[in-house]
């Protein structure tokens, strides 16, 4: 590779993606992108994207926001790093514990950090099972997680999820077992949402009992499926999920990486939907991405346990706590709360559908548009009338996501349910580019597999 090679060709030669089709990516070429502001995304060819994704879920406040650079800057020069292990902390941690205590439901009074979701899953995880080996119930061990779920790549976050391949990759790990989502679109049937919650929520339980309660150690789901195609369960679920767990002394633990921090239009999705979790676990939002960070809030009956009982604890990360992080989290946290973003997401969100509704809600191709606050979708369908998916799952998605990228605008397709979570600080006339983007990419998706839609 030369000193002329484009950055493409050299990402190509030497950079191995995550998530990736490797080949696929090297046929189609790979997209840079070079800097953001607000909403706006810009890659190295000058082109202008609405990130209508806020990167993957991330992005609360908006790119570009110089409170959180500068945040950044003042920390790192007075203490760029240090570790929280044995005995020592550093003061952005301590405060962030602290703001985090406060704003999460009653009871969470207790942060662990780490850096990624996916650390934070497989920590919950792993703290579910020495809460249990304490109380000496050695046997509880198994998780319940869900289909279509996600709970990060560490290999038990993998496997608390729901994808198949990701169960193999990581080795088919034993002590995980997964039930039903409550995907009412997809797997409702003839039940009204309410029903089906109940239903959905009731095959939880049934599998508890197959397991047996005593081989159980946690339950664990986020509020809305996000990266399974955002499934927002009836609201008859989470409250029936609560009594099975609280009966069947399970532990609940809520996936909150991606719910998290406004993006439901309440501060948590637990609080949207009345979850009573024993352990949270949150990322993304965090920060908005600025900078790696991710924490386990444990419920004082469980720190209880693991304060006074447990021992050491064999877990941690030379990152937990990272100042730098901590720093620029409590800084987020005060632009969240100080510009009213939470109250924003509920607001705009209502906007977004209701003109997302009226733009291609008759398109015969869409079957639902859902979302609470800023997380939603547009399933798409074959038939509006019978729900049915396409021959091929995920092609009439991927030419609809390839489409909205060559108009400028990010969505996600998962299977063929295109999801959407724009930054919170998006503006009503950007919520109108959106929309114009969305409905160009989904018209030329309909003419390109129309002969498949039943009309
Ligand atoms: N849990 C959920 C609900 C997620 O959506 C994700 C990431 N999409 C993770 C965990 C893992 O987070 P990370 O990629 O930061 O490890």
């Amino acid at each position: 590779i030369n000193a002329a090679a484009t950055l493409q060709a050299l990402d190509a030669a030497y950079h191995f993606h995550p998530f990736t089709d490797h080949k696929d990516l090297h046929a189609r070429g790979v997209k840079v992108i070079t800097s953001a502001e607000g909403v706006f995304l810009h890659d190295d060819k000058g082109n202008k994207i609405l990130d209508g994704m806020a990167g993957l879920w991330c992005v609360a406040a908006g790119y570009g926001r110089q409170e959180l650079v500068e945040a950044a800057a003042t920390q790192m020069a007075k203490l760029p790093y240090y570790n929280t292990f044995f005995k020592t902390t550093n003061e952005p941690a301590v405060r962030l514990a602290q703001r985090l205590a406060q704003i999460t439901p009653e009871g969470l009074n207790h942060a662990f950090f780490a850096c990624s979701g996916s650390e934070a899953v497989d920590s919950a995880l792993r703290t579910a099972r020495v809460y249990w080996q304490t109380k000496g119930k050695p046997n509880k061990k198994i998780i319940i997680g869900r289909e279509y779920g996600y709970h990060g790549s560490t290999t038990l976050g993998a496997s608390a999820g729901g994808m198949a391949d990701m169960h193999r990759q990581a080795g088919d790990m034993p002590n995980f077992a997964h039930v039903l989502p409550p995907y009412w679109y997809g797997k409702g049937g003839q039940m009204s949402p309410e029903e089906f919650g109940i239903y959905a929520a009731r095959e939880v339980e049934k599998k508890i009992h197959e397991l047996g309660a005593e081989n159980v150690a946690a339950f664990i789901g986020e509020p809305i499926q996000g990266a399974g195609g955002v499934l927002i369960p009836p609201e008859t679920y989470w409250p029936e999920i609560n009594r099975i767990c609280k009966e069947n002394d399970i532990l609940l633990i809520a996936d909150e990486v991606i719910c998290g921090f406004g993006r439901t239009g309440k501060m948590f999705g637990s609080d949207y939907f009345g979850i009573k979790p024993d352990m949270m676990t949150m990322a993304k939002g965090i920060t908005s991405g600025y900078v790696p960070l991710s924490a386990v809030m444990l419920h004082d009956r469980v720190a209880e346990v693991m304060i006074n009982d447990a021992g050491e604890y064999y877990h941690g990360f030379t990152y937990s706590g990272h100042p730098v992080s901590c720093a620029v989290a409590l800084k987020n946290l005060e632009l969240i709360e100080n510009e009213g973003l939470v109250a924003a997401a509920e607001a705009k969100g209502h906007i977004l559908r209701a003109k997302l509704a009226e733009a291609v809600g008759d398109s015969p191709l869409v079957g639902e548009i859902r979302g609470v606050g800023l997380i939603g979708a547009i399933e798409l369908t074959a038939d509006k009338r019978t729900r049915k998916g396409f021959a091929k799952k995920g092609r009439t998605g991927t030419i609809c996501r390839d489409l909205f990228i060559e108009n400028g605008l990010i969505m996600r397709a998962v299977g063929d349910t295109m999801v959407f979570a724009p930054p919170l600080t998006i503006t009503e006339s950007e919520i109108d580019t959106m929309v114009a983007l969305a409905k160009k990419s989904i018209d030329q998706t309909y003419e390109n597999v129309k002969s498949e839609v039943a009309s």
